[in-house]
């Protein structure tokens, strides 16, 4: 069996950002791999080309570049927000929104951010909704543990089961809590 479209697709890897050596921003343990439904535009295009045709226990080693991965940094994805916005009862809860903090926000129309706290003044709080890998190239390090059929429900949700009922689609069958693994990719995904 190879990776190919409609199979899932288990991997581990090392994600550097900016160069080879670069700093290690996330690492996939074997127990805890990446798991996939492959070809159904949920993770980087250019990043399900590199795995296409690849076999269980084969190894992986490439680069993406920022156009490729998660773009530019935007300047107009840094903003201004009210500071009311973040009062619950008048107050604002100052160990959540503080320098440094990535705080869940939903945008106008109800999609989910992160907004990273740059900066807090008396009416309002600079954050910077770009990727946390906007601006940088990616370098991926790795090996495909297993490839498999989807289940039925799997196929017809376009998403991986993981614990055996779906996580986060909503649809009828599916349970109704938890997050997937790869939230970030899917967010940014759906950015676009
Ligand atoms: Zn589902």
């Amino acid at each position: 069996m190879i990776i190919e479209s409609n199979k899932v697709v288990s991997i581990v890897y090392d994600l550097r950002k900016d160069s080879v050596d670069g700093e290690i921003v996330e690492s996939l343990k074997i127990d805890q791999p990446l798991v996939f439904l492959f070809g159904t535009g949920n993770l980087l295009p250019k990043f399900e080309e590199n795995l296409n045709g690849l076999k269980k226990d084969d190894k992986f080693s490439f680069m993406l570049k920022t156009e490729e991965a998660y773009g530019p940094v935007q300047e107009n994805a840094i903003v201004d927000v009210p500071l009311d916005v973040f009062k619950v009862d008048g107050q604002v809860d100052h160990s959540m929104v503080k320098v440094g903090n990535a705080i869940p926000m939903l945008d106008n129309e109800g999609r989910r951010l992160n907004g990273l706290v740059i900066s807090i003044s008396d009416e309002s709080v600079k954050m910077d909704f770009n990727h946390p890998m906007a601006g940088s190239d990616l370098f991926f390090n790795g090996k495909v543990t297993d490839i498999r059929e989807p289940n039925a429900d799997e196929l017809k949700h376009g998403h991986v089961h993981s614990s055996g009922s779906c996580g986060n689609c909503g649809d009828e069958g599916c349970g109704s809590s938890g997050h997937h693994h790869h939230d970030h990719d899917h967010d940014h995904h759906h950015h676009h």
